[in-house]
């Protein structure tokens, strides 16, 4: 009886002291847990017009990948991709160059498309990301159109984190029945227009250093009319993109107090 006792004791001792092992390891794990994991891609996952300074100048990055991510068919026009780099290059001064990468894909399924199914599309098929004195920039040309979409207003597109952005190409391709000089028109106004965007303009930051021109009745966009800014890419009437493209030959420019906004953050 004396023994059993004992034995009991002993075991439940065991028990005990396995229990408080366990707990330990459980503590130790948990510790483990809250390390944080350096993410290779948090640089490029910070909010829109954070990076905007670290784009136009040469001081923190010298090169600028820009990646242009599209499927077969979704492919943008020759004539955008020419006048985007020479846009870009026309703004940025990066003492090792602009490269521009192009990544074909397969198209991308469940469209039209949330703007956190535009992430995850990002998170699959983006391969170039900010790493030592290269900032890289996402472009993807969605096969898809925005779930936002109704019988009558479109999204052309949204730049939607610090160096990323969506163009509803197929959008696009409809909106323009595929015409040879109204596609890359509107093509070309929105890849730049959303680059605005991730330049911080219009006021993305609450930064306008300059006398203020952000359009109060359509927030985040510039209030001279004429100025790329000045147009909006999102929620607009379908028929107000076909005046737009059939009343005008060339992509519209920044205005004055747009360049001089991102002067400043060039650091001239
Ligand atoms: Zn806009
Ligand atoms: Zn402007």
């Amino acid at each position: 009886m004396k023994n059993r006792f004992l034995a009991m004791k002993i075991m439940f001792r065991n028990i005990t002291f396995f229990f408080l092992l366990a707990i330990a390891l459980q503590a130790c794990k948990k510790d483990d847990d809250n390390q944080p994991v350096e993410d290779p891609r948090a640089e490029n996952k910070q909010p829109l017009g954070a990076s905007a300074e670290d784009i136009l100048s040469n001081s923190t990055y010298q090169k600028l990948t820009v990646e242009l991510v599209y499927s077969e068919f979704y492919k943008p026009t020759q004539q955008t991709i020419n006048h985007f780099k020479d846009f870009i290059n026309g703004l940025v001064n990066k003492s090792q160059g602009v490269v521009f990468v192009e990544t074909v894909v397969e198209e991308q399924p469940n469209d039209p498309f949330t703007i956190e199914e535009i992430k995850e599309i990002e998170d699959r098929v983006r391969t170039q990301y900010t790493e030592g004195n290269n900032i890289a920039i996402y472009v993807f040309f969605s096969n898809g159109s925005s779930q936002n979409d109704t019988q009558t207003r479109v999204t052309l597109g949204t730049a939607y984190r610090n160096t990323s952005m969506v163009i509803y190409e197929r959008t696009i391709k409809v909106v323009t029945n595929e015409d040879s000089v109204t596609l890359p028109l509107l093509e070309t106004t929105t890849v730049e227009h959303e680059f605005g965007h991730i330049l911080g303009l219009t006021n993305i930051q609450n930064d306008d250093i300059h006398e203020s021109h952000e359009d109060l009745e359509n927030l985040k966009h510039c209030k001279v009319e004429g100025c790329l800014m000045y147009y909006d890419a999102t929620n607009v009437t379908k028929s107000s993109v076909r005046n737009f493209v059939q009343g005008r030959n060339s992509v519209p420019v920044f205005d004055p107090l747009c360049l001089e906004d991102l002067d400043e953050k060039r650091g001239l």
